[in-house]
């Protein structure tokens, strides 16, 4: 460990206490040593078929397992710790969430009594920028994430859907009737069963595997990567103010300072149950650029130090959430499965917008069609490379998280472009904004978001140039302009 990390380390003790750099270090050093799953001989005899589909991981992607098992498919669960269980907070609109009861998961009361907080609007807001730009009707509904992952769980059980907790997936292969899966036990195998055939290992036979193992997924490629630290705070006074806050606004984008060391850092501020305000601070990264490289230390650091620009008060850290939440530009090749009796879903897939990274949204709009791609691959035997929505709206999207990524721009020259992108987009009205933000916008209204922000900001076409490079800026300029590969 360098001098360095150790100050920062005892800097982060101080701040944070011991325990949040213990949990830091521990998802660090698990980030790292992601390993390729182990690949698996075809038994000699097993005749046994434990599930038609076998999930690794039950975050948020228990919603396809439960959509699954409602239609009568058999289901397995292997999740590393316990399934269903959230340490994040999502917010959604109303009508994204719906689905949820339309599909039997929850009834209107249970929804609502989950929504903890609802905003009038919301705003992004950049350092030197000239106004708030105010979109009302997008992220606008705080769930309480805890509680609706402990209801999917029961939901999906009650469905028949079968966990094994406490196992980590870690090899993959073929099998009779499809795949077999092995799962390493983790905590305490009782010595007498150490070494045992089958005492510290589990496998299972499916038809299809789903690998929703999140960022941890060994096939978790997509090209972008946002670092993001914070959490739940208390004891930071409401009120109007840049530096106060509000329990009926959401703060989408905000940035307090400019570019340093080539990070743009970004603050959220997602207004919770009374008196509490989810706070996050991210960057958009290129993933090859933090491989092996440990980020979240120094960025947690970095939230405690900086925070006082963004907010006022003397906050307490009630619950925090850390993580790296995977994104990919469309540039490069897409986060594909290894075989055609495995599907990618989630943060593995990495379809969700490059700009929000908003995981929940997707998912919402993905678990419907996810589960008619894999019923249907029940019966075919073979799936999809995708089987999760990508909105063709990240085809315009997806490059411009890649110059956020790498701008190589200096001081405010980003939060300038930014500036007039979102001011362009508030004056072209509510619903286009909140296209954009929901992944609903066409290519038409796109081209005309960036012509309108290209007025603003003629040195967007330079900016694009240099950032990009020559070949991706004109293969991105044909997409939005032509349409050639916009849905490709
Ligand atoms: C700090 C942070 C804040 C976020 N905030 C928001 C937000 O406000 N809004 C939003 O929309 N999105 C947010 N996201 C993103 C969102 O949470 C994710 O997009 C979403 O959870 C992805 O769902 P998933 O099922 O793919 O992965 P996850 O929900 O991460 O679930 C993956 C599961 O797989 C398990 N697992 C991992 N490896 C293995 C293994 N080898 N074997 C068995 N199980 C395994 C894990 O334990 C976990 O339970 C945030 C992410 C982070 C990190």
């Amino acid at each position: 460990m360098s001098v360095e990390d150790t100050r920062m380390r005892d800097k982060l003790r101080a701040l944070a206490g011991a325990e949040l750099v213990e949990r830091l270090d521990f998802l660090e050093r698990r980030q790292q040593r992601r390993l390729p799953d182990a690949p698996l001989p075809v038994p000699a005899v097993d005749d046994r078929l434990d599930a038609d589909v076998i999930f690794g991981g039950g975050g948020l992607s228990l919603l396809i397992a439960a959509e699954l098992a409602g239609r009568g498919i058999s289901v397995l669960v292997f999740e590393r710790a316990r399934a269903g269980t959230a340490h994040r907070e999502w917010n959604a609109s109303r009508s994204e969430l719906q689905v949820l009861v339309d599909r039997g998961l929850l009834d209107e009361a249970t929804l609502a009594e989950m929504i903890v907080a609802s905003y009038k609007d919301g705003f992004c807001r950049f350092h030197g920028g000239k106004a708030d730009h105010v979109v009302a009707g997008v992220l606008d509904q705080a769930i309480d994430a805890g509680a609706l992952a402990a209801h999917v769980r029961a939901v999906a059980e009650a469905r028949g859907v079968r966990f094994v907790d406490g196992v980590s997936v870690d090899g993959l292969g073929p099998g009779e009737y499809g795949v077999r899966v092995r799962a390493k036990r983790l905590g305490e195998i009782p010595l007498a069963d150490q070494g045992k055939p089958g005492k510290d290992a589990v496998f299972a036979q499916g038809k299809l595997f789903v690998d929703a193992r999140g960022a941890s997924s060994p096939y978790a490629t997509a090209d972008l990567l946002c670092p993001t630290v914070g959490g739940v705070l208390r004891g930071l006074p409401e009120g109007d103010g840049p530096k106060r806050w509000r329990r009926d606004v959401g703060e989408i984008l905000v940035t307090t300072e400019g570019i340093v060391d080539g990070v743009q850092h970004v603050w959220e501020g997602f207004p919770g149950r009374d008196g509490e305000l989810t706070t996050y601070l991210f960057y958009y990264a290129k993933a090859a650029k933090l491989a092996g490289r440990p980020r979240l230390l120094a960025l947690y650091t970095r939230f405690f130090e900086t925070l006082p620009s963004y907010k006022d008060g003397d906050p307490t850290l009630v619950r925090p959430t850390f993580g790296y939440i995977p994104g990919w530009s469309r540039l490069t090749r897409p986060a594909a499965p290894p075989h055609p009796r495995v599907a990618l879903v989630g943060d593995a897939a990495a379809r969700q917008s490059p700009l929000t990274f908003c995981g929940f949204g997707a998912m919402l709009r993905s678990f419907v069609g996810a589960a008619d791609a894999l019923e249907k691959g029940l019966t075919t035997g073979q799936l999809p490379p995708s089987i999760v929505d990508d909105a063709e709206v990240h085809a315009g999207t997806g490059p411009l998280a890649a110059l956020m990524a790498d701008s190589g721009m200096q001081g405010d020259a980003l939060n300038h472009l930014l500036d007039d992108a979102f001011g362009a987009l508030a004056d072209a009205g509510n619903e286009t904004y909140a296209s954009l933000l929901q992944d609903r916008m066409g290519r038409a209204a796109f081209r005309a978001f960036v012509l309108q922000t290209a007025g603003r900001h003629p040195r967007v076409y330079a900016d694009v140039f240099t950032s990009l490079g020559l070949v991706d800026a004109l293969r991105w300029g044909a997409k939005v302009t032509t349409g050639f590969g916009w849905k490709s």
